[in-house]
């Protein structure tokens, strides 16, 4: 079957159309065939991966998820275009249908998101991820428990379903805060909410969701890949993390001659020269970083890499 072609990113006639742009990026639509996919590598623990949309704004300058871009061009310009799944959500009930049909009372497990960003901005507009939230507690209505969900993000429009997210029974909520620093958030990933705003969603999220109005949520601060906090804000910013249940570090993705490794982006390893006083030393200052976390974080769970991003 003929590969769409995307406007902007073809020459010659494309197959796709731009929908419209929202700020910088891109937006086509799309209509998805599947949506559940088998959770393989680092969330094998799951039953499967849920992805509202294909590309993602924040467009961080480590991210592997660009290895998926439908093109070279397109994997170039990443963080400026983003394929809405418009049908996302009728197909997303369909399939929970067809898992429930074999598995009543077993939900499924689901990782939403691993190759974009559930809120990135376009989602304040799209309200995709919000309507899928909301077919997977429409099962309810059958009798049937919700899936047991981790949603993985770093935007604060997280905070807009409060209301949905208090009436999963079994969810964990990862915030990724790579560092505690903003100039270093700054130069890896110019595009994302500042680290302020995303501890303050976390902070927001746990003064509104009480035993009373709902489940509460697991609550895990994702520091993945680990990138250097400066001397002067680290005390700070691990006082800050005692806002979470678990905290789960990992090195940075190592340069592996693959293409689905992060750090085949000459960008970030381009951003990493500026930090040598980090990178030279990269497994010690882990360690470093991994023992404080220890040592002063003694009521939160620390985890490290694949260990860390399972739902119990
Ligand atoms: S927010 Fe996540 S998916 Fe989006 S660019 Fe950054 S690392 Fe990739």
């Amino acid at each position: 079957m003929a590969q769409p072609r995307y406007q902007g990113y073809c020459t010659g006639k494309p197959t796709k159309l731009v929908k419209e742009k929202f700020g910088s990026a891109n937006v086509y639509a799309q209509n998805a065939k599947s949506l559940l996919t088998k959770a393989t590598g680092f969330i094998e623990a799951y039953d499967f991966t849920l992805n509202p949309y294909r590309g993602c704004q924040y467009g961080c300058s480590y991210c592997y998820a660009a290895a998926f871009s439908p093109n070279t061009k397109m994997r170039q310009d990443w963080g400026n275009w983003v394929i809405v799944k418009e049908n996302a959500a009728e197909i997303l009930a369909k399939e929970l249908q067809k898992w429930y049909e074999k598995n009543p009372q077993n939900p499924p497990r689901i990782y939403l998101s691993s190759v974009t960003d559930p809120y990135q901005p376009l989602e304040s507009q799209q309200q995709l991820t919000r309507r899928l939230l909301e077919v997977m507690l429409d099962v309810r209505d059958n009798n049937h428990p919700t899936p047991t969900l981790v949603i993985q993000t770093r935007s604060p429009i997280i905070t807009r379903d409060i209301d949905y997210l208090q009436r999963f029974q079994r969810l964990r909520i990862n915030m990724s805060i790579p560092t505690g620093s903003e100039s270093v958030r700054r130069d890896f990933e110019p595009r994302s909410p500042s680290i302020k705003a995303r501890l303050n969603a976390l902070l927001k999220i746990k003064q509104n969701i009480e035993p009373f109005k709902g489940f509460v949520p697991k609550i895990s601060i994702t520091i993945t890949p680990l990138l250097p906090t400066l001397a002067t804000d680290e005390l700070a910013f691990i006082q800050q993390l005692s806002i979470a249940d678990r905290v789960v570090i990992q090195d940075f993705h190592p340069t592996y001659n693959r293409s689905l490794i992060a750090s085949t982006r000459s960008e970030a390893e381009e951003i990493k020269q500026k930090y040598a006083w980090w990178y030279q030393n990269q497994q010690l200052n882990y360690m470093k970083f991994k023992n404080k976390l220890i040592s002063q974080l003694t009521n939160i769970e620390i985890k490290e890499g694949k260990d860390g991003f399972g739902y119990e």
